[in-house]
């Protein structure tokens, strides 16, 4: 496996690790770098961060952080979390939805549950005229959470899904939720998968990537009203998009490019300034620990920007 694929490799494993969580969650460092990639811990600081890129016109979504709760207290607490960030949003009138992970509403303890507590915030959406996107986690959840998806969205049309480019499942999964006309954010896919069933290298994801969007980007899927999200910060990716909707005379408004908070600000801004619409994923939240963890492992050079600040803090302390 390559250095790249080895320190992936780690940073999935330690991202579910819970004495390195511990160790790593009390070490200011660590806490400090986890800044660049999280808005903060509070919904005060979350609403504020997302205040600003509305300014820049960015959409957003808030994501609070929190997956794989142990029980159903804790299930209930990211559930009314989440209720409180929409009356957040609505009062404060900001141009930003939510993005929720099922294990946050109990997955792992019982679809019951999670649906259960998935309809709590879908209902709350619903009457502030606002959406919810389920975020797709590693693979033991995908087909559970599309079930789970499609039974919410017989009830809730503010709903939409995430599909990961590097499942081989995902080309069916595509065709079959833009043939309904669902909502569905297309992404790499952030989790550590076997090659059983994902694409082990990185060619192989991005000519997939490609190939769903083509299918997303499509005309009569955007006339059911699919209105795909494009997420991603790889200029190809970027540039295939636009490719496609140029050729194919679609409206901007048909779709959006979606990026995650901190990362590629100077793609942002481009897009941005070429007119079409972004929205930012904005995590907040005391349990960063695990989305550190991912965002590290994407990009191995993120360590060494970590690791240089460290030693430039250290040495002028
Ligand atoms: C809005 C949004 C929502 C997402 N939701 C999900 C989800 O629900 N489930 C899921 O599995 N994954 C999700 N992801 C993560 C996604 O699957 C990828 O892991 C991540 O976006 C990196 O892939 P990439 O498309 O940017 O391409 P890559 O090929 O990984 O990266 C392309 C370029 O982007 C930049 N870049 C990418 N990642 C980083 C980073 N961490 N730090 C600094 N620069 C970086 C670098 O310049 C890199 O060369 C989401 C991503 C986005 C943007």
């Amino acid at each position: 496996m390559p250095a790249d694929g080895l320190l992936r490799a780690a940073f999935i494993k330690l991202s579910t690790n819970g004495w390195a969580r511990a160790a790593a969650t009390k070490f200011p460092p660590s806490v400090r770098a986890a800044r660049r990639f999280i808005a903060g811990e509070s919904l005060a600081e979350a609403l504020s961060a997302v205040r600003t890129l509305n300014q820049e016109r960015k959409k957003a979504t808030l994501d609070y952080l929190g997956e794989n709760v142990a029980s159903p207290d804790e299930a209930a607490h990211y559930t009314q979390i989440s209720v409180g960030i929409l009356e957040a949003i609505a009062r404060e009138k900001l141009d930003c939805n939510i993005s929720v992970k099922l294990t946050g509403m109990g997955l792992d303890l019982g679809e019951e549950l999670a649906l259960s507590n998935l309809r709590r915030v879908l209902s709350a959406a619903r009457e502030l005229d606002n959406f919810v996107r389920i975020d797709m986690e590693g693979s033991a959840y995908t087909k559970r959470t599309i079930d789970l998806f499609e039974k919410a969205r017989r009830e809730f049309s503010n709903i939409g899904i995430v599909i990961q480019a590097y499942l081989y499942r995902s080309a069916a999964d595509i065709e079959h939720l833009a043939a309904l006309g669902y909502a569905v954010r297309l992404c790499k896919g952030a989790y550590k998968e076997p090659p059983e069933i994902a694409f082990p290298g990185k060619r192989d994801v991005d000519a997939n990537y490609k190939k769903l969007a083509d299918v997303l980007l499509a005309p009569p899927a955007l006339a059911r009203g699919t209105r795909p999200a494009v997420a991603t910060h790889d200029p190809a990716m970027i540039a295939h998009a636009k490719a496609l909707v140029r050729a194919r005379n679609i409206p901007l408004e048909a779709f959006e490019f979606q990026m995650l908070y901190g990362i590629r600000r100077d793609l942002q801004k481009q897009l941005i300034d070429e007119g079409y619409t972004l929205r930012i994923y904005v995590p907040f939240g005391e349990a960063w620990y695990p989305y550190f963890m991912r965002r590290l492992a994407e990009r191995p050079a993120n360590v060494g920007f970590i690791l240089k600040n460290l030693w430039k803090e250290s040495s002028t302390s």
